[in-house]
């Protein structure tokens, strides 16, 4: 793999982040020739979207006309100059210079900045979306050592930045409706590249599962509404990096908007609430009234770990909810039985409560003991012939 800026790259995220967030300004080109082909960004709710980069750098937006371009430059050399200022230059080197991400990971990871406390949020290198959001905390983490903070901003970006590479890599499962691992075929659930032998042969059923389930989906034509809608998932993903980054500002009412949605498309979908109610565990009351963004954390993981986006649930919902059916119905374990082999079973309960035995039955219906003795096998109710 060749190497990533990933500071440059968690930068850019966040400013554009910001900026998708709202802190653009919205003007109508004709009233405004002059402006056209420029981004101005409100200055105020930009200053509260990034407080502790704006603050640190020292760079006054009015200054710069609030010119989106100059801005984002300007922070980014002031973000320099600030780590050259408390003696971290080497690390803003570091982080600037290519390198993989498996590398940067494991340096992160040696770090005196990986904390295991209550207060520092969850960070896992396998869940992507976890990466940018300890890189925000990282960011907005203040202390009283202002070399500490200056570097833990360095390293908070330098996160952001890998989530977002590891993301733009991703793929759908060659099968399924989930997201697979950066340049994976399958995801999680059908990949077979994990080979201990105690999961091996379970993986190997997963995978013969999931075959079978996608050829399925794809003889009823269902293929786009399970992988696809391929432009909506690129217009979720414009604002999911957003979305991770600012998730305390969204509103609300656009929270309460998105719930109700999820919860619709719930009650649509029954397999998918059968799994997510296993997952959470909890009372009818309990799980009406969970917070939105335990829901998304319940989503996420009992749909797909590797989504990122708070939005666009329903659809994965839907999406789910016909994949489940599909597995459902070429699971070995739940084939039923043809109606002619129905209709016989149904007679050979009746002359067997009437105390006909396994032989006399088999005569009148035409069929060999051994079908009978297979029946009293796998159909307990007749199991006293
Ligand atoms: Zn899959």
């Amino acid at each position: 793999m060749s190497g990533i800026n990933f500071l440059r790259i968690g930068w850019t995220e966040l400013h554009n982040s910001a900026m998708i967030f709202g802190a653009e300004v919205d003007y109508w080109p004709p009233d405004y020739p002059e402006l056209v082909n420029r981004i101005y960004l409100d200055t105020r709710l930009y200053s509260n979207l990034l407080p502790r980069i704006v603050k640190d750098s020292h760079v006054d937006l009015e200054a710069y006309g609030c010119r989106s371009d100059l801005i984002f430059n300007m922070i980014f050399k002031r973000i320099r100059k600030n780590a050259k200022n408390h003696d971290n230059l080497r690390w803003w080197q570091y982080l600037t210079s290519e390198k993989s991400v498996n590398t940067l990971l494991n340096d992160f990871q040696k770090s005196s900045f990986n904390f295991h406390n209550t207060q520092a949020p969850v960070f896992s290198r396998i869940q992507i979306h976890t990466i940018a959001k300890y890189g925000m905390w990282l960011i907005n983490h203040e202390t009283e050592d202002p070399k500490q903070d200056s570097l833990a901003m360095l390293w908070g970006m330098a996160l952001i930045g890998v989530t977002k590479y590891l993301w733009d890599k991703q793929g759908i499962c060659e099968f399924c409706y989930r997201r697979t691992w950066p340049g994976r075929r399958f995801c999680e659930g059908h990949s077979q590249s994990q080979s201990d032998t105690k999961n091996r042969s379970k993986n190997y059923m997963n995978y013969r599962t999931g075959k079978k389930a996608h050829e399925l989906i794809k003889k009823h034509e269902l293929t786009e509404r399970v992988q696809g809608a391929t432009m909506l998932k690129q217009a979720i993903s414009a604002t999911a990096m957003c979305d991770l980054l600012y998730p305390e500002f969204l509103d609300k009412e656009v929270k309460t908007d998105e719930k109700d949605m999820i919860f619709q498309a719930l009650s649509q979908c029954p397999y998918v609430l059968a799994r997510l109610k296993m997952q959470i565990g909890c009372s009818y009351d309990e799980f009406i009234n969970l917070e939105y963004d335990h829901l998304i954390n319940h989503l996420r993981q009992t749909l797909d770990p590797y989504e990122l986006s708070c939005r666009g649930w329903q659809l994965k919902i839907f999406s789910a909810e016909i994949w489940f059916a599909a597995e459902r119905k070429v699971s070995p374990g739940v084939r039923k039985n043809g109606k002619k082999a129905t209709a016989r079973i149904a007679a050979t309960k009746k002359l067997a409560a009437l105390g006909l035995t396994k032989s006399e039955i088999a005569r009148k219906l035409k069929i060999s003991p051994s079908t009978i003795s297979k029946w009293i096998v796998r159909k307990p109710e007749i199991s006293w012939i």
